[in-house]
């Protein structure tokens, strides 16, 4: 099975193609059609196995260009990963005319405002970021139809519980969510039980 025989957007495949991707990796081809089904997901996967490019190619098939809002979110728990994250989504979703942004401490908050300022399709964010910019009303949060959660356990770990749950509920309900996390305690299914609608539990 390869990507050209996927029902993938011909700017995605070509952008695939540009890196160099030819064929799914195992995480990817079990998850890119369920995400296309719009089925919530916990997934259980090593960095390494290929999991940024299986949520970041059925989103940026799905977003709507033509729809200048934030419509994907995905929170990271550290800077160096949300920085890693938005580079490999761009690769994906740029030659469909997508526009992403990274929030991240440590960065001045105007040039991420003015960054805002520009309808980025998808957000990637550290959650202490993500919250000071949501409490400054400089991002609109009523489109998003995608929230990922990289690193779950590295994000609890860190401490931040509470910034990801007072997020999650600034999001519209009627959306799909994705956890990916190399551990599962149980920490990490029980914000699964709180958040996320009958996900489906995948091991790679
Ligand atoms: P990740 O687990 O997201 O850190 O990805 C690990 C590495 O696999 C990255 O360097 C990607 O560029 C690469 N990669 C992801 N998907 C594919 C694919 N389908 N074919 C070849 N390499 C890939």
């Amino acid at each position: 099975e390869k990507f050209k025989d996927y029902p993938l957007d011909h700017q995605i495949k070509r952008a695939l193609s540009a890196l160099g991707f030819t064929r799914p990796l195992e995480v990817q081809s079990i998850t890119m059609p369920l995400i296309l089904q719009g089925q919530d997901l916990i997934v259980k996967a090593q960095t390494g196995s290929g999991k940024t490019a299986a949520f970041a190619i059925p989103i940026c098939e799905k977003i709507d260009v033509e729809l200048e809002r934030p419509q994907a979110l995905i929170l990271a728990p550290t800077r160096e990963l949300a920085v890693q994250v938005k580079e490999d989504i761009v690769d994906i979703g740029k030659y469909k005319g997508l526009k992403f942004c990274a929030l991240y401490g440590k960065q001045p908050m105007e040039i991420q405002r003015k960054e805002l300022k520009q309808n980025p399709h998808v957000i990637v964010a550290t959650p202490g970021r993500m919250m000071d910019h949501i409490l400054n009303k400089n991002v609109k949060l009523s489109d998003i139809k995608y929230l990922v959660i990289d690193e779950a356990d590295e994000m609890l770990i860190m401490g931040f519980k509470a910034q990801l749950e007072a997020i999650i509920k600034k999001l519209p309900l009627d959306r799909v969510t994705l956890l990916f996390s190399a551990t599962v305690p149980e920490e990490v299914h029980t914000l699964s039980q709180m958040y996320m609608i009958n996900p489906q539990y995948i091991e790679v």
